[in-house]
């Protein structure tokens, strides 16, 4: 289904609904591009599938390019994601040398001379700035938080930065010193009428559940997320075991594997081979919105066990459907886990435990949660708020008074 701003206005109103269209007004015809590295997994391209088509409904011609990259090049841009999240990488000469000629021919065949403004997501393609006489303005988009990144990552990347005209962030944290240029804060959100989140009447999600072996009567905890070890899903396993010795209970972990991610399959190997035997563990690994959907909305808790987190869409999108989430206080996870009122945050697998049996045992407790954090995001995390933060930011360098 093609989203249409209209659709929205029963959920946000239609007073927010012509915001957005007056602030877009004057960005009518205008070039704009959007270039991230996959067309599916992870949240850039979850954001990028409804809002680039917003966008266009508004009158400004938005597209969405692609980087394309050997499976070296991604391991390499994989590293850069590590090393900002905090792991301790250095850059070999070569790593650095294979980066910066695979971002070279991706500039070559992508002409990006006639647009008004680009928009660049994340640190994969970051480089290809240099390869552009700069006619635009370009913004760099980073949706990781990288207040603990490794340092020489960093002053390898850095410079790029500073090239641009300016950098978007998720949280006001985020921002970075050293940096020339202006920053905004702007938090991600959610598509509340795409297939991963509309709503869907119980029995379909019953009936979901049962096709893929999941039992819907029985309790049931789960995390979505990529096959990642940020995401720590053998961290999740054994605070389910946790629970599991008290109480009777299923786990699922669902993640699709992102053509930019070449660590996925072996951290998937990893996961089943530290399951295999268990009845009660279901490791699904496909793409499938859904199911994911179903899952989100008929699981007692959703678990979110980042190390570190962006922002975590996959919260945003339970809290959304009335289902509270026990998750680590991480990165992004705190704007949407308020402790105690939408879900609990917790710091290890104990903890979490805890928190989860306390949840599956207390009906009106998960009620409560579950409104709450459903108001929350509604008011806060949906991708109209998002698309008038980004039309505001285009504006003010469209016409003129940053760029
Ligand atoms: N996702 C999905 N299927 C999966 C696992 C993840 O569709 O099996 C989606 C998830 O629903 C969310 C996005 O991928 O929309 C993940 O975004 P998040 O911000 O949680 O993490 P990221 O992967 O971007 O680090």
């Amino acid at each position: 289904m093609i989203p249409k701003l209209s659709d929205y206005s029963r959920i946000v109103g239609r007073d927010n609904i012509e915001s957005i269209r007056e602030e877009a007004e004057p960005l009518a015809g205008r070039h704009i591009t959007h270039i991230n590295s996959t067309s599916a997994g992870g949240g850039v391209s979850e954001i990028l599938n409804t809002m680039v088509i917003l966008q266009n409904e508004l009158g400004i011609l938005a597209g969405w390019r692609l980087l394309k990259g050997t499976h070296t090049f991604f391991t390499i841009t994989k590293r850069f994601h590590n090393a900002l999240q905090g792991e301790d990488i250095r850059l070999s000469d070569s790593s650095r040398r294979i980066y910066l000629e695979e971002i070279e021919r991706n500039s070559i065949m992508n002409h990006l001379h006639s647009h008004d403004l680009v928009m660049v997501h994340d640190p994969q393609p970051l480089a290809m700035i240099r390869h552009y006489p700069k006619k635009q303005p370009w913004l760099w988009r980073c949706h990781i938080d990288i207040t603990h990144r490794s340092q020489p990552v960093w002053n390898f990347l850095k410079p790029f930065v500073n090239r641009y005209d300016g950098m978007i962030v998720s949280m006001k944290e985020y921002r970075q010193r050293g940096i020339r240029i202006p920053q905004f804060v702007v938090p991600v959100s959610i598509d509340p009428l795409s297939i991963k989140n509309m709503h869907i009447p119980r029995n379909r999600c019953r009936r979901l559940l049962s096709q893929n072996g999941i039992e819907p009567d029985r309790p049931l905890l789960c995390q979505v997320s990529r096959f990642d070890k940020w995401k720590n899903p053998l961290g999740v396993v054994r605070m389910f075991e946790l629970v599991r010795e008290k109480l009777d209970c299923q786990l699922v972990l669902i993640g699709d594997m992102a053509t930019d991610d070449p660590e996925g399959p072996v951290i998937y190997n990893k996961l089943m081979e530290k399951v295999s035997g268990n009845k009660d563990i279901h490791v699904i690994a496909k793409r499938a919105d859904l199911l994911v959907n179903a899952l989100q909305r008929m699981s007692d808790v959703i678990i979110q066990n980042s190390r570190r987190e962006g922002f975590g869409m996959t919260v945003t999108e339970a809290l959304y459907k009335g289902t509270p989430v026990v998750a680590m206080n991480r990165g992004g996870i705190p704007l949407q886990v308020r402790n105690g009122r939408t879900g609990f945050l917790i710091s290890s697998p104990r903890e979490g435990a805890r928190r989860c049996i306390q949840l599956i045992r207390d009906d009106n407790l998960r009620r409560r949660l579950g409104k709450a954090g459903k108001e929350h995001v509604t008011r806060n995390f949906l991708i109209t708020r998002h698309l008038l933060d980004y039309l505001r930011i285009f504006r003010s360098y469209i016409n003129g008074r940053q760029a």
